[in-house]
């Protein structure tokens, strides 16, 4: 799958400004692009690998979201779900997907656009990762933004996003 959409995903690589956090990206400008639902993955995008709750900083970002868009037009898309983590977000109104097979499989946006009925070009997809996150959107038809500024990385996670842009722009050579 990587290598059927190597072009995609060098272009979402390349056309990603550095450094990118989701608090810099305005809630009301996706708004304004006609994006209904958002789609959040947690490491990484909310808080630093492994963390239960998101960075208190997003706290405004969160808030101003559920205000615009609906606590139930955000849903949570990681690949672990932990029980403390859903239940946070459930105090809040947000779904956590669940019972879905991890990403790069484009199962979890698949649900997304079924449990909300919405065209796929008004769900947009929030991940720090080139071949999960920004792979499952690829085939699953959403827009995605990469979030190129993680929250704080161990190495173990450093070497992955370092091989994942080398894979992609190596695919990407060989055409
Ligand atoms: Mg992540």
């Amino acid at each position: 799958m990587t290598y059927k959409y190597r072009a995609v995903l060098l272009d979402i690589y390349r056309r990603s400004p550095s450094k990118v956090q989701l608090n810099q990206i305005s809630p009301s400008a996706l708004k304004q692009q006609g994006i209904e639902i958002l789609a959040l993955d947690f490491d990484g995008v909310l808080a630093a690998h492994g963390k239960t709750y998101p960075n208190q900083e997003l706290d405004n970002w969160l808030n101003e979201s559920i205000k615009l868009f609906g606590a139930k037009n955000i849903f949570i898309l990681s690949n672990k779900p932990m029980q403390k983590r859903i239940a946070y977000f459930k105090s809040y109104g947000i779904d956590f997907i669940t019972e879905v097979k991890k990403k790069p499989y484009p199962d979890g946006l698949n649900k997304i656009i079924a449990l909300t009925g919405k065209n796929n070009q008004k769900i947009m997809l929030f991940d720090d990762r080139l071949l999960t996150g920004c792979l499952a959107a690829c085939i699953a038809k959403i827009p995605v933004t990469y979030i190129s500024k993680p929250y704080k990385l161990t190495p173990f996670f450093i070497s992955l996003r370092f091989l994942e842009r080398a894979i992609i722009q190596l695919y990407a050579f060989i055409k």
